[in-house]
């Protein structure tokens, strides 16, 4: 099943292939936590089915569709990096290109996908360029980017493009709630309004590890020791934390300029921003950031995590009106 806030990409493809019209070349692209690759492999099912829906989606039962199932459908192809950050090699693409010049073995559609393509190196992406300008009969290439501005413009330009975006927060909330999710409102907004992004976070606990952040902050607010908190900090998911920490001060900013609660990421932690809000100055709050900036910049670059902290905890104090 597509996801609910899919529908108006799923038809506008659909209609394509009605019309015979589908291009070679797809990019499903938008921000990171929509459901683009479920949705390019809901739509590769969709295209090597024999007994799709009266919506147009796989069976799940006919031959083709137990082959995906089982990950050994001859004209399914997928390609993604090694592991998340990886490049994706141009080994990796020329071998796929090849296997794309082979004729589908079911007389069907053959189908390619390419998650995280713009992780394709610049050999790796002209060896594809080759396999775009030349596509074989009944091949349809599907690139999925939540960075497609990586992608080399010879690529993007060649794609039919499909943007994605997260739904609005009605839509989500309810497909939150589908899924039992608690704390729908709350992780929704930490996951900046990605629905499946919201789930993932309620679902490995790690929501809880933004407690930790905001207890580091308000200690550190109120000259309270830090280290510990350092400490803590240092064996949580960096990235994300400095993350949600630069989130903490637009939130700051916001409320400072009375915008409206549902504006606020840490949409949970309201009485705790208003506090503070009134203790730090709008100066502050930007110093701050571009200090946070730096380090955020800095993430790939081996580093001494515990000291991180600590020293961002104690340039915080600093900026504290007591
Ligand atoms: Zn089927």
């Amino acid at each position: 099943m597509i996801y609910p806030w899919q529908t108006t990409q799923w038809n506008s493809l659909l209609d394509l292939k009605q019309q015979d019209r589908l291009p070679h070349a797809l990019l499903f692209k938008g921000m990171a936590g929509t459901g683009k690759y479920d949705f390019a492999c809901q739509f590769a099912r969709a295209l090597l089915c024999k007994r799709v829906d009266s919506k147009g989606q796989a069976c799940g039962q006919c031959d083709a569709c137990q082959l995906i199932e089982a990950g050994t459908h001859p004209d399914f192809l997928q390609l993604a990096p090694e592991e998340p950050g990886k490049a994706i090699k141009v080994d990796e693409v020329r071998s796929l290109c090849q296997e794309m010049q082979l004729t589908s073995q079911y007389g069907g559609y053959k189908l390619v996908i390419i998650n995280h393509a713009d992780s394709m190196n610049i050999n790796a992406s002209n060896s594809l360029l080759k396999t775009l300008e030349e596509p074989t009969a009944n091949s349809i290439l599907i690139l999925v980017s939540s960075s497609p501005h990586r992608l080399p413009i010879t690529i993007r330009s060649r794609c039919q493009n499909v943007m994605f975006t997260s739904p609005d927060t009605a839509t989500a909330l309810d497909w939150l709630q589908a899924h039992a999710c608690q704390q729908a409102e709350t992780l929704l907004s930490l996951a900046h309004g990605s629905p499946l992004a919201a789930l993932e976070l309620g679902e490995s606990g790690d929501h809880e590890q933004r407690d930790t952040l905001v207890n580091a902050i308000l200690a550190s607010s109120q000259d309270k020791p830090i280290v510990g908190h350092a400490e803590s900090l240092s064996k949580l998911h960096s990235e994300r934390l400095l993350n949600w920490f630069y989130d903490w001060l637009t939130d700051l900013v916001n409320v400072q300029q009375g915008a409206e609660t549902s504006r606020l990421v840490h949409i949970d932690k309201v009485k705790e921003l208003n506090q503070l809000a009134g203790k730090i100055t709008l100066k502050g709050l930007y110093l701050y950031m571009d200090q946070l900036n730096l380090i955020r910049r800095a993430q790939s670059i081996p580093m001494n995590t515990q000291l991180m902290w600590e020293d961002l905890l104690i340039s915080w104090k600093q900026y504290i009106q007591r």
